[in-house]
């Protein structure tokens, strides 16, 4: 008896699994956007039911809708909403900024709206337009199905110069840190308007690390309610240029935020928003002072220090879960002139005592002044005498974002006697100095 010819549907599972996380894109750790592969894993699902059971979820894994008009991002909806094992296969998604599309058949109005009443989502107005409003109504839904999501990409096709990268992104991820290729570091800046991002803040009720490019068209009050985000642990601003309103009202609306990374600086061609200033950031993250444990804050040297009175900030003592500091030099004295007002003597030694919470255990100040020196003498002795007990590392660089620091001989000429003091201590201190003088 002739046995029947090999095929691709006889392979063990396990070899079909391999094919399928070796040909999609969100298991090779390629970006959701490549969809070479899922075309093939597409094409193999229709060679016989075997194969299909096994790769289809592959095949959901990410789901990319850029360029396109909103019919397919229905398609998607219903497959995902008829088929709820399909729904927890899906890890990725990315979208490129609405366009216009074809209008919607009487049957996909229908179905939308009842989608819209199962999940209590706010009705679209009648005789919907194509318009931006419903094609973000669709993605909140997916986005509400997909309990599963990791990462949702948006992507704008941006064109600035031939040869930087046209595509930025947005990512909101779940269960992984930030995976976004980003700009940061190519002089390109990316934005995303605020209209986009806001029902996916609204859905994503889940979200746990948010990393966001500059977030334009945010106006405070004016009907804009931001859900709160009881999940959100981790929110990277990168090296961009948020309205200061924007990080206030989205702050306020975390209560668990762990992380905090925001590299303040004047990008080229953009105006600095003018209603910056190194104490109102400070200010603005109280609201999350019981459980950040890991803040990055780098201020550029045009950012005014902010209008000094009694009540504004001048310690960080009120953070009492701060773990980690990462500021520039900036920054400290802001609240150094803060605290130098509020305790009526300006002797920096004395700063540094009242300056962070006894659970600090790194330190990293990038571009400090030379009248900081002082400061991190005290920070041994404090060491010493147990004020700061966990602290471990200390680390005085140039800014990796910046590289404008050109220190002083002061810090060459303290090197040996600060590297003494901290290794007292117990703590290891290291002084990268750019350009440092013989
Ligand atoms: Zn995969």
């Amino acid at each position: 008896m002739a046995s029947s010819p090999p095929s691709l549907g006889c392979l063990p599972v396990e070899l079909l699994t391999q094919l399928g996380s070796y040909l999609c894109p969100h298991c090779a750790g390629r970006p959701s956007y490549d969809s070479q592969g899922q075309e093939s894993l597409s094409r193999l699902t229709r060679i016989c039911r075997r194969l299909r059971d096994i790769l289809q979820p592959f095949v959901f894994h990410s789901f990319t809708h850029i360029g396109e008009a909103p019919p397919r991002l229905l398609s998607f909806l219903y497959a995902i909403a008829a088929r709820p094992e399909l729904a927890q296969a899906v890890t990725t998604i990315a979208v490129s900024q609405p366009q216009a599309g074809t209008e919607f058949t009487d049957h996909d109005r229908r179905l939308l709206e009842q989608y819209l009443a199962c999940l209590r989502l706010p009705y679209p107005p009648t005789n919907w337009p194509v318009n931006e409003y419903k094609r973000n109504s669709i993605l909140e839904i997916i986005v509400f199905y997909c309990q599963r999501l990791e990462t949702l990409d948006f992507v704008t096709l941006y064109h600035l110069n031939s040869y930087q990268n046209p595509l930025h992104h947005a990512s909101f991820t779940r269960l992984r840190g930030p995976s976004m290729p980003t700009s940061f570091g190519l002089g390109v800046q990316s934005y995303l308007e605020y209209d986009i991002l806001a029902p996916v803040l609204g859905a994503a009720r889940t979200l746990k690390s948010l990393a966001l490019p500059t977030i334009t068209g945010f106006k405070p009050g004016n009907g804009v309610r931001l859900p709160v985000m009881r999940s959100l642990r981790v929110l990277n601003f990168r090296a961009s240029l948020p309205a200061l309103s924007f990080v206030q009202a989205l702050l306020a609306h975390c209560t668990q935020l762990q992380k905090f990374t925001l590299h303040l600086r004047l990008q080229v061609n953009q105006e600095r928003d003018r209603s910056w200033t190194v104490l109102d950031a400070f200010a603005a993250l109280l609201y999350v002072k019981d459980t950040l444990q890991e803040l990055t804050f780098e201020a550029s040297l045009d950012t005014p220090f902010g209008e000094l009175n009694q009540g504004c900030i001048s310690t960080l003592t009120q953070f009492k879960q701060l773990r980690s500091l990462k500021v520039n030099g900036r920054c400290l004295r802001a609240l150094s002139q803060s605290w130098t007002l509020n305790s009526g003597t300006a002797d920096m030694s004395l700063f540094a005592t009242q300056l962070l919470p006894p659970t600090i255990t790194n330190l990293t100040i990038w571009d400090p002044h030379a009248s900081l020196i002082p400061a991190l003498f005290s920070f041994a002795r404090e060491k010493v005498s147990g004020q700061y007990p966990h602290l471990t590392t200390v680390l005085v660089a140039a800014s990796p974002t910046s590289r404008i620091w050109m220190p002083r001989s002061d810090w060459a000429e303290h090197r040996d006697q600060l590297e003494e003091e901290f290794e007292k201590a117990g703590v290891t201190i290291s002084l990268n100095l750019p350009n440092a003088f013989p």
